[in-house]
């Protein structure tokens, strides 16, 4: 019997190969005279792309930008937005720069038109999150919610595949995760079944073929689709593993989620049998096969196997147990500390064993 709760979220997407040539005309939609633009100073291509499309906007450009969005760096973006009396922010680059955006819509209740440029996928979500001394806080906040959301599938073909297939993984997992979260619904089920095949089909292409950009499209619309069911289904212990291992050892966001999935399902699969059915649909095989196929294409994709080969050390283990065993305790599948023990000793030392049946 279906039973769920759906909350729809207001945005408006504009995908489409070249879409960026319409970010005037999608500003002056939303009522923005006088945006401030964020682009990372590293992603110079970004920069004079947005220059282009920004034509005779008049705008202010803030190029500084890190990932977990530090404080400081935050609050000195939004004294410019005041100074400048921005009216609006416009963000194109990654989920740091979305990301950044977040802090100041927050802060001042600006509308946000996001350009994602990789697959993060939050510019899909009210989901924010922050850094201050090494601690990262997040949280909901509808004023972070970009409104309009413009997917430039031009504009992706600069990623690097290394960074391309990790990202892509990044979004994978919140698909995966949604289909079991506390917000798990039909709606997001099928997006986020709809979101695997997409990412399943478009990775490995793009990973042999980085300029196919019917392979990069795929990969975009699922890495949209993955924000939305993020945005709306929630998280679970996957995400809950990620945070706590991001936060104490300074991993890589996207390759950290791509190992520590297949690690986290299969766990999910030995403790709740059959919870796996929606990624094992998404993959072609059946839910307890979900893990390994998923661990296969992370190999596939030339992705790292291991927490060691990201910077997690074995004599980190032992601090890791007890902030993972509490930040699941909630999970459908919690961690005891014997598990999170199992679990870290596999997953740093990339072991296969883990996904035998
Ligand atoms: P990122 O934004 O740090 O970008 C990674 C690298 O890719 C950077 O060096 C960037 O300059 C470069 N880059 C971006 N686009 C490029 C392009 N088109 N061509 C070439 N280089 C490009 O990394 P990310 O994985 O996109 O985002 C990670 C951050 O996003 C983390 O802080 C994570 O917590 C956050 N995030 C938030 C949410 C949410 O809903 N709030 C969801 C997912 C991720």
């Amino acid at each position: 019997m279906y039973e769920f709760i759906h909350t729809g979220l207001p945005y408006r997407i504009v995908f489409g190969p070249g879409q960026l040539s319409s970010m005037a005309d999608e500003l002056t939609q939303l009522g923005v005279k006088r945006p401030l633009l964020i682009v990372s100073e590293t992603d110079s291509g970004l920069l004079t792309a947005a220059r282009n499309f920004l034509g005779d906007v008049p705008y202010t450009e803030w190029t500084s930008v890190a990932q977990h969005v530090p404080i400081p760096v935050a609050e000195a973006a939004v004294a410019e937005a005041v100074s400048q009396a921005a009216d609006g922010i416009v963000t194109i680059g990654g989920g740091s720069t979305t990301g950044m955006g977040k802090a100041i819509a927050r802060r001042l209740g600006l509308p946000i038109l996001a350009v994602p440029t990789t697959y993060a996928g939050s510019e899909m979500t009210p989901i924010w999150g922050e850094t201050s001394d090494g601690r990262k806080v997040t949280g909901r906040d509808a004023r972070a919610q970009p409104r309009t959301v413009i997917y430039d599938v031009n504009l992706t073909l600069t990623l690097p595949a290394a960074l391309s297939a990790a990202s892509g993984m990044n979004a994978f997992a919140h698909c995966a995760e949604a289909t079991f979260a506390p917000g798990q619904s039909p709606m997001n089920t099928s997006f986020a079944v709809e979101a695997m095949k997409n990412l399943t089909r478009g990775l490995p292409i793009v990973m042999s073929e980085p300029d196919n950009l019917d392979a990069r499209g795929e990969v975009l619309l699922g890495a949209c689709l993955s924000g939305v069911v993020l945005a709306s289904a929630g998280i679970s212990i996957h995400h809950h593993i990620c945070h706590v291992l991001g936060g104490m050892y300074n991993l890589p966001h996207a390759e950290l989620h791509s190992v520590v999935l297949a690690y986290a399902l299969q766990h999910i699969e030995r403790a709740s049998p059959g919870t796996l059915s929606y990624v094992g649909e998404a993959l072609n095989v059946d839910a307890a096969d979900a893990p390994a196929a998923v661990r296969n294409l992370t190999r596939e994709l030339g992705l790292p196997q291991s927490l060691s080969e990201i910077g997690m050390k074995e004599s980190d283990i032992t601090d890791a147990v007890t902030p993972l065993v509490e930040s699941t305790a909630n999970d459908l599948t919690p961690l005891s500390p014997a598990a999170a023990r199992d679990l870290l000793n596999h997953a740093v030392h990339g072991q296969d064993d883990w996904f035998e049946r």
